[in-house]
C-alpha cells in the first residue's frame, strides 16, 4: 500500500509555484493576487479560507481576505463581486461556500468574471473543462488528478467509481477521469444517494473516489483488493478527547480499508492540501493569461 501524501506533494508544487513567482517579481511585475471572500463566521469555512490565504503568502502571492458580515444583503455581495471583476489588481477570487441562506449562490456564481473564476465553478469554466479547452479546473478534482499524476498511478482502462455528484467535486471528477489523457481514460461510474447496490458497484472499482461527506462510510467490504482509494470527505466529528472538541474524519474507514489498497489518501493530509495548491495553480494561470 502506498500512501498518496498530499502534504508532501502539495509542498513540492508550492515550491515550484514560489520559483515562478520569484521569476515574475524579478522581471519587475507585481505578484499574482488572489482575493478570498467569506460571508459570516462559519468555523470550518474560516479555517479553509485562512489556510488558502496563508498558502498564498507562502509562495509570494499577494492575498486579500474580504471578510463580510453574515447579514450582508445579496445586492451588497454582488456589488463586491462587481468591484473585484473591475479591479485590474486582482487576478482571481473565490467566494467561499456555503453562503448564508438568504443569498442565492447561483446568482453570485454567475456574476463572477470567468477570467477571474479561479474556483472553476462558473458555467464557462465547466464548459471549457468538458470540451477539453484550457481553463480553470475546479480545485478539488484538479488536485486529485495532480496527485494521481505525481504518483504515476495507472488510470488507463480502469473502472473509476465516484460516490457523490456535487457540482464542485463528484461531477467534475467524472469529467476529468474520462478524458483522453493521462491521468484519465477511465471508464467512469457516478453514484449518489439514490444509487441502488452501491456496495456492489464500489467493489468493481479499480479507482474509488469517496466524496459524499459521510464519515467513515466506505469500509473494506466495499473495496476490491488492490484498489486506489481517494478520500475527499472532511467532516467534523465530536471528540471530547481533542482540545477543539472534534476531529476531522474522511469518508473512508482508513485503518480498515488501507490494507486492501494499492494507493490510498489519508485524511487529513491527502486531498485537502492538494485542493489548496490547485487553487494557487489557477491563480497563477489567471495572472499569466493577463500578462
Ligand atoms: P455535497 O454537495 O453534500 O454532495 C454529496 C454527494 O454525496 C451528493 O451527490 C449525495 O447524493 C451523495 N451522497 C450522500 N449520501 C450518500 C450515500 N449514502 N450514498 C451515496 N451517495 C451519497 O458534498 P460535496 O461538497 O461534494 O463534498 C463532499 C465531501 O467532500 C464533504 O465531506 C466535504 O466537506 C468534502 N470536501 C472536501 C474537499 C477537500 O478539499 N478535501 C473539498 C470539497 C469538499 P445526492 O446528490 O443524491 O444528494
Amino acid at each position: 500500500m502506498i500512501l498518496l501524501d498530499g502534504n508532501a506533494t502539495s509542498q513540492q508544487i508550492r515550491n515550484e509555484i514560489a520559483e515562478k513567482v520569484t521569476a515574475i517579481k524579478n522581471s519587475g511585475k507585481r505578484a499574482p493576487h488572489l482575493v478570498a471572500v467569506i460571508v459570516g463566521n462559519n468555523g470550518a469555512s474560516l479555517t479553509y479560507v485562512n489556510a488558502k490565504v496563508k498558502a498564498c503568502e507562502e509562495v509570494g502571492f499577494q492575498s486579500t481576505l474580504l471578510h463580510l458580515e453574515e447579514t450582508l444583503s445579496q445586492e451588497e455581495l454582488l456589488a463586491h463581486v462587481s468591484g473585484l471583476n473591475a479591479d485590474p489588481g486582482v487576478d482571481g477570487y473565490i467566494v467561499q461556500l456555503p453562503l448564508p441562506a438568504h443569498i442565492d449562490e447561483k446568482k453570485v456564481l454567475l456574476a463572477v468574471d470567468p477570467e477571474k473564476d479561479v474556483d472553476g465553478f462558473h458555467p464557462e469554466s465547466v464548459g471549457r473543462m468538458a470540451l477539453d479547452l484550457e481553463g480553470f479546473l475546479p480545485a478539488t478534482p484538479a488536485g486529485i488528478i495532480e496527485l494521481l499524476r505525481r504518483y504515476k498511478v495507472p488510470t488507463e482502462g480502469k473502472h473509476a467509481v465516484v460516490i457523490g455528484r456535487s457540482h464542485i467535486v463528484g461531477l467534475p471528477m467524472t469529467i476529468l477521469l474520462q478524458k483522453n489523457a493521462y491521468p484519465g481514460n477511465c471508464t467512469v461510474t457516478i453514484t449518489h444517494s439514490k444509487t441502488k447496490n452501491l456496495e456492489e458497484i464500489c467493489r468493481t472499482a479499480d479507482i474509488l473516489i469517496a466524496a459524499l461527506g459521510r464519515p467513515e462510510f466506505v469500509t473494506s467490504s466495499m473495496v476490491k483488493d488492490g484498489a486506489v482509494v481517494i478520500d475527499v470527505g472532511i467532516t467534523r466529528v465530536e471528540d471530547s478527547s481533542k482540545k477543539k472538541g472534534f476531529r476531522i474524519a474522511g469518508d473512508v474507514l482508513f485503518d480498515d480499508v488501507a490494507p486492501k489498497c494499492s494507493f490510498i489518501t489519508p485524511v487529513p493530509g491527502g486531498v485537502g492540501p492538494m485542493t489548496i495548491v490547485a487553487l494557487m495553480t489557477n491563480t497563477l494561470l489567471a495572472f499569466e493569461r493577463k500578462h
